[in-house]
């Protein structure tokens, strides 16, 4: 078979040139920054939370040092027994139960869902026991987890909803009263990263909590800040977790970008749609219809999953790079053997590491290159 040669190098992410168009924007905010050498709790911080907040439907929003973070201090707020236990999904990244198992808290592990890849609301409330804590949702690559079964599970036990919004920052959710949520703003605290290739990244690392209740919001920055109410003043044991004035300010600039980033990534998922839906041996992404998608990834199946790994060799040497997310379940990850977990146990999850494959997806990626992407894939499921 002869193949064409991509139009121009195909990336999964090209920061380098998104940066590049806002260049004479961010170096005035970083210049900024320097000028007024308010490294720590500058102004910037502030204006990012109350912007990011307003962006979110008016969600309180506390910045902090990474999404891992985050996680930590959501948990930390529930002020939890310990060894509490915290339902978590099997097929995630491991920061959204490594947070758990450092606090001394239980991990217990549940099914995903095979069409959207998101926890399992029945498995979720099967897995509810007295010592029950938390529920950490996540919405995976971009899309929101079933937040009407989650939030309706969450009142009926009593047990706090965290919802881990790394992926989905921006998507919202039709809930049942007909009022549109975001994703992040249902549950007792919602948590996202701005890890640079997130889809509001900063030039480093960063992450916030987000929360519609006052009083939290002011407890998860005591958290967030030594645990400290006035400077040397410490109520509480707690983190020294900032967001760097200098990643605020980025992030201003790269939160006005986010709209249009977000709908150029919604078009590439719906060309990669069209082109793909029908194709044997691929299955493309399940769209929940009350949720929008912010596709941080566009992630297929391979319906013959011996084939994947062969696949993904194929179009790199293409040049069509692509990635695995996740290539091992958490319970299969040698840290977490502890929690007693075997293989089987959760085989969606197992399943789905064996068959998934994400395609380059970002805002630059240009039609020509998607083109050339599914003419690639095609070829080779032929
Ligand atoms: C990226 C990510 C995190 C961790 O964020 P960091 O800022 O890298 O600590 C947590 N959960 C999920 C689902 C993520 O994708």
């Amino acid at each position: 078979m002869i193949l064409p040669a991509p139009p121009s190098p195909i990336l999964l992410l090209d920061l380098a040139a998104e940066h590049a168009a806002l260049q004479p924007t961010l170096n005035d905010a970083m210049q900024e920054v320097l000028d007024s050498a308010a490294f720590i709790q500058g102004p910037a911080v502030g204006q990012f939370a109350a912007e990011l907040g307003a962006h979110l439907g008016g969600v309180h929003v506390v910045p902090c040092a990474n999404g891992t973070d985050a996680l930590t201090l959501a948990l930390m707020s529930l002020e939890l027994p310990a060894g509490a236990e915290v339902i978590t999904p099997a097929f995630t990244y491991v920061a959204t139960l490594e947070a758990a198992a450092l606090m001394g808290l239980r991990p217990v592990l549940v099914d995903v869902l095979p069409d959207t890849f998101n926890i399992d609301p029945a498995a979720v409330e099967a897995a509810i026991t007295p010592r029950t804590g938390a529920i950490v949702a996540v919405h995976l690559f971009g899309q929101c987890a079933d937040l009407e079964a989650l939030r309706a599970i969450s009142q009926r036990h009593g047990v706090a909803l965290i919802e881990d919004n790394a992926q989905a920052l921006g998507a919202t959710f039709q809930m049942p009263n007909g009022e549109t949520a975001f994703a992040g703003a249902v549950g007792e605290v919602g948590t996202t990263s701005f890890f640079p290739s997130k889809n509001l990244g900063c030039l480093g690392d960063g992450g916030a909590l987000l929360t519609r209740e006052a009083a939290r919001a002011a407890l998860l920055q005591q958290l967030a800040n030594h645990g400290q109410s006035q400077k040397y003043h410490h109520q509480r044991i707690g983190l020294n977790s900032r967001l760097d004035t200098l990643q605020a300010a980025l992030l201003r600039v790269k939160l006005r970008q986010l709209p249009h980033n977000t709908a150029a990534r919604q078009a590439v998922a719906a060309r990669y749609d069209d082109a793909l839906d029908g194709v044997a041996g691929v299955v493309i992404p399940a769209r929940d219809p009350r949720s929008t998608h912010v596709f941080h990834q566009y992630t297929i199946q391979v319906t013959d999953s011996g084939r994947r790994d062969d696949l993904q060799h194929f179009l790199k040497s293409c040049g069509v790079p692509t990635m695995i997310y996740y290539p091992l379940p958490v319970h299969a990850q040698p840290a977490y053997a502890y929690l007693g977990y075997r293989a089987g146990q959760f085989p969606v999850a197992e399943q789905l590491c064996q068959s998934v494959l994400s395609l380059p997806i970002h805002p630059l990626l240009a039609v020509a290159q998607q083109e050339y992407v599914v003419h690639i894939l095609t070829q080779a499921l032929a």
